[in-house]
């Protein structure tokens, strides 16, 4: 009896994992929205240049980090190499002017946001049947960087990494809970999550940290920092490549199921810190105890912390209110009991996870 369950819990497991990777495969961006995606990111850089001639406009986020699903939405960095130069706010306002003249994109400017951004959006078209959303910021260097971090984790175990992530962006679209505007998580903090996962919980590990890892030539503080902080990390994926093998041999749907069983009983949200630098911190040593604010409204910012690899001092996750975190425990445990019930279709499994 015993043995007959283990054997159909394996078959299960390796079904699982091949549907995973089939059920990703099906959800990239075709080679076509990828082409339309940069001629885009062109036009508008040469439009931007009218402006300021020395300037650039980089993909970050999904689009540059190899994370990225059909139809996600583009973030563009503009960074202007010449000395002089604007505010991010009059900046902001300038080229959401222009760009209001000259394209055909719903032009919303963001100039007293936290992080200025023009908003544009193009409606769908039979070309672009779901129209095309697109940030742009300007100088926010430190993105860029996190953005490359990202792929460099992405391409360590691309198999591995790159399906989890992606069957967890989709998931938490489809469950809803991916939303720092109505209290939960952006896909940027559910793919810590799975890094941290990956890297400081799994023994052996999967994914090596690239932050922690020595450098193969003395680096200078000038090179390594960043208005203050440390960027640097390793990465020459292809030395990589060669050098790391993780002695972890999980397979994709084992690694799944672990991780959602992590997040729903043992993660210590309290008092715990996510930190894919350093591992395992204390909220009380980082000074992110749950604060009270004092109107009344008690607006706790800490709930779930989530360090950023190089804004140390920054909690990812700190749009995360009270009942998004209820809400976000609850589907993890959701998805650990869905895959713990001995389910016998690994197919039917996930159609109800994503439902
Ligand atoms: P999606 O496909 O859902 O848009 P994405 O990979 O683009 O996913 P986002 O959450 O949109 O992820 O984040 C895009 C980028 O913006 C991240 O790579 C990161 O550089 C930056 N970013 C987003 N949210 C935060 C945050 N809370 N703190 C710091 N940087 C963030
Ligand atoms: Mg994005």
């Amino acid at each position: 009896q015993q043995q007959r369950r283990l054997i159909s819990r394996q078959r299960f497991i390796q079904d699982f994992s091949q549907c995973l990777f089939e059920f990703v495969v099906q959800l990239l961006p075709t080679t076509e929205e990828m082409a339309v995606k940069e001629d885009v990111r062109k036009l508008l850089e040469r439009l931007i240049r009218t402006i300021e001639p020395d300037s650039r406009l980089l993909s970050f986020g999904s689009s540059a980090n190899g994370f990225s699903l059909k139809n996600s939405d583009m973030d563009l960095c503009c960074l202007i190499d010449s000395g002089e130069r604007l505010s991010a706010a009059d900046l902001v306002t300038m080229v959401g002017d222009l760009l209001e003249r000259e394209t055909k994109f719903h032009v919303k400017p963001l100039p007293h946001a936290r992080i200025p951004i023009v908003k544009l959006n193009l409606d769908p078209s039979p070309a672009l049947p779901f129209g095309i959303a697109c940030d742009i910021g300007f100088e926010n260097r430190l993105a860029l960087e996190n953005t490359r971090l990202l792929m460099c984790y992405a391409s360590v175990d691309p198999a591995r990494v790159r399906t989890m992530v992606l069957f967890l962006k989709v998931w938490s679209k489809r469950r809803k809970i991916n939303s720092p505007y109505k209290g939960t998580l952006s896909s940027y903090g559910y793919v810590l999550l799975v890094i941290y996962f990956l890297m400081h919980v799994k023994t052996p590990p999967v994914l090596p940290n690239l932050q922690q890892m020595p450098p193969l030539r003395p680096i200078s503080e000038e090179e390594s920092h960043l208005n203050g902080y440390n960027i640097w990390f390793f990465d020459d994926i292809e030395l990589l490549r060669q050098r790391w093998k993780s002695a972890n041999t999980d397979t994709v749907a084992e690694l799944l199921i672990d991780f959602f069983k992590f997040y729903s009983r043992d993660f210590a949200y309290n008092t715990a810190v996510a930190s894919i630098r350093a591992g395992l911190l204390k909220k009380e040593d980082k000074g992110w105890a749950t604060e009270q604010s004092d109107i009344g409204t008690s607006r706790e910012r800490n709930r779930l912390c989530i360090e950023d690899p190089f804004e140390t001092d920054f909690n990812v996750a700190r749009c995360v209110t009270k009942d998004g975190l209820y809400t976000i425990r609850g589907e993890f445990m959701r998805a650990s009991r869905i895959l713990q019930s001995r389910p016998d279709r690994a197919i039917l499994a996930l159609a109800q996870l994503c439902e």
